[in-house]
Formats: structure tokens, C-alpha cells, sequence
């Protein structure tokens, strides 16, 4: 019995462990599954930034064939400018970003950095070239400090701290028991969507992109955080080829131009003020953000003179 058993824990052991490769196995075709969306190509060379100009050209996409999400969309964003995409929920305009950052390739049209097909470089020198703030920062369970760093691991103490403050998050980070070495993520502190993005814009000012994509959270943020994003962001995109994709309008006021989407077209094109004066799509959706606005501010007085 007794040598009978030994072999059978055995075969036991072996099959765990076959087991649990197999799942590894399992995990790694479904992470490949994710990557395999788009290949370097063979001859594929490293993205030579001049000045950082991106161009769209009759752009078509659909992440599904038999439904159309970009219908030849062309535009572009000059060196150091920046343009902000607008538009109704569902219009495509995260989809531009992630066309941009080539998580997923077009089926017909271009786009092209300094003249440079997005689909001739390797993704590895298009990623290093584009800082991106994503509407939802995942945050690491390490210290603040580490996440922050994460831009550029290279960055000293002094840098890091520098970025915090230029991202409006230094005096947070300052008052907290710990410092910058207190824990995040999951396991540690949770830091608010507001605080979270600006951490993000911490890391990409260590990064130091030559392009910018921003994608604005779409969760409303209270106006003195808005501000301090917006003046965060003010900062990060000067001189820098910016894409912002706008879910609120109050932070495309500045930009040099915006494009307004709908059902995958460019329906209206301009700076905030001669579109407000086109009195099209864009003013209707300007004026209905206002009265929002107003609204929420009257519930609140409401509210608080209770
Ligand atoms: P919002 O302002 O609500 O964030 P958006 O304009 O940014 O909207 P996108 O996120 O670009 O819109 O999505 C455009 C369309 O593509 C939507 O109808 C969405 O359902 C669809 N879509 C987005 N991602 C995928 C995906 N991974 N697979 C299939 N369809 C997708």
C-alpha cells in the first residue's frame, strides 16, 4: 500500500502540475489573443519623430465588420497643436485614440506621425513616443512614488516630487502620513478618479512624450478638481502634438482646433468661438452642457442652504 501510494501522490503532483501549465498555457493564448490584434511587421522601423505631426486620411474602421465606427475621417493635428474631438457618447472618439496608439489597425486610409505610417513602425517606438492619460489610470500596488516613476524609472526623488507638483497633486501627496511611500492600489490607499488622472499626468510629465492623447474621464469632477486638471493639462500639452478626446466641453475652449464627430463623420470643424457662432451641433451641445451645469450648481445651493 504504502509503495503503491507513493507513486499515485506522485502522478497526482504530475497532473497538478500539467494542469496548472495548461492554464498558464490558457492565460498566455488569451493574453496573445489581445496582442495578436496587430504585429510589427517584419521590416517595420523605428518611428523617427521630427516634429510630431499626426495626420488622419480618409480613416475607416469598424471593430466589428458589419458595423462602421469611423467612415473616412480625415484631419490633422500640426506640431505642437492641439486638437480636441467632441462629440455624442458612442461617436467614435476613444476609438481615435486607440487607432492613434495602434491597438488596432484601419481597414482603409492612413495615419501617419511626421509622414509615417503608424502601421510601418514598431509599436515599441510609436508607444515611446506617445504619452498617453487614459480615462481610467490603473495604478499599481506599490507606493505612490513607484507610480509616479513609472513614466520614467530612471527619474530621481527630486523629479518625481517636481512632476507631482506640476500635476497639481504635490500638496495631497505632501499631507499624507506616509508621504510619497505610502501604498496604493487595491491593497492600499484608493486614490479618487480626480487624484488618479493627475497621477497619470505626473508619470507622462516624467515621460516626456514629443504627443499627447488625452482622454478625458467621462465621470463629472468637481469644479476646483476640473481646474486643476485643466491647468495640469494646460501645462503637459504646451508645445506638445495633443490629441484631447473631450467627453465635457469646458476643457476644449482652448484648443486649436475641434472637431466635432457624428455617426463616424466630421460634421462641424473650428475653434470653440466660431462654432459657437456656426450655432450648429456644437452650440446645441454647448448650450445643453451650460444648462446642466447651471442646473447642478442650483441643486447644490439647494442643497446646502438646507
Ligand atoms: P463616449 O463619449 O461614450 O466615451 P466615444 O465616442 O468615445 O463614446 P468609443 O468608445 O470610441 O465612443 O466607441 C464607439 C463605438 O464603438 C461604440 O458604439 C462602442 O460600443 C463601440 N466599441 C468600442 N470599443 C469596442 C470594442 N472593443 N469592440 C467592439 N465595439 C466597440
Amino acid at each position: 500500500l504504502l509503495q503503491l501510494s507513493v507513486p499515485l501522490n506522485f502522478i497526482g503532483f504530475v497532473y497538478r502540475e500539467i494542469r496548472q501549465g495548461l492554464t498558464d498555457i490558457e492565460q498566455m493564448f488569451d493574453l496573445l489573443e489581445v496582442e495578436a490584434e496587430v504585429k510589427d511587421r517584419p521590416d517595420a522601423t523605428t518611428l523617427q519623430i521630427r516634429q510630431g505631426a499626426i495626420a488622419f486620411k480618409d480613416v475607416h474602421f469598424a471593430y466589428d465588420e458589419n458595423r462602421p465606427i469611423l467612415k473616412g475621417l480625415s484631419f490633422e493635428v500640426p506640431a505642437g497643436k492641439t486638437v480636441a474631438i467632441v462629440g455624442p457618447s458612442g461617436a467614435g472618439k476613444s476609438t481615435i485614440s486607440r487607432l492613434l496608439y495602434r491597438f488596432y489597425d484601419i481597414q482603409q486610409g492612413s495615419i501617419t506621425i511626421d509622414g509615417q505610417d503608424v502601421r510601418a513602425v514598431t509599436q515599441k517606438s510609436l508607444r515611446t513616443a506617445i504619452g498617453m492619460v487614459p480615462q481610467d489610470t490603473v495604478l499599481f500596488n506599490d507606493t505612490i512614488a513607484y507610480n509616479i516613476r513609472y513614466g520614467r524609472l530612471s527619474a530621481t526623488d527630486e523629479e518625481v516630487s517636481a512632476a507631482a507638483e506640476v500635476a497639481q497633486i504635490g500638496t495631497f501627496l505632501r499631507n499624507l502620513p506616509h508621504g510619497y511611500d505610502t501604498m496604493v492600489g487595491e491593497r492600499g490607499l484608493k486614490l479618487s478618479g480626480g487624484e488618479k488622472q493627475r497621477v497619470a499626468i505626473a508619470r507622462t510629465i516624467l515621460k516626456a512624450p514629443p504627443i499627447l492623447i488625452l482622454d478625458e474621464a467621462t465621470s463629472a469632477l468637481d469644479t476646483t478638481t476640473e481646474q486643476e486638471i485643466q491647468s495640469a493639462l494646460d501645462i503637459v500639452s504646451k508645445n506638445r502634438t495633443t490629441l484631447v478626446i473631450a467627453h465635457r466641453l469646458s476643457t476644449v475652449i482652448g484648443a486649436d482646433e475641434i472637431i466635432v464627430l457624428r455617426d463616424g463623420k466630421i460634421a462641424e470643424r473650428g475653434t470653440h468661438q466660431g462654432l459657437l457662432e456656426a450655432d450648429g451641433l456644437y452650440a446645441s451641445m454647448w448650450n445643453r452642457q451650460r444648462e446642466a451645469t447651471q442646473a447642478e450648481e442650483h441643486l447644490r445651493k439647494v442643497r446646502d442652504s438646507d
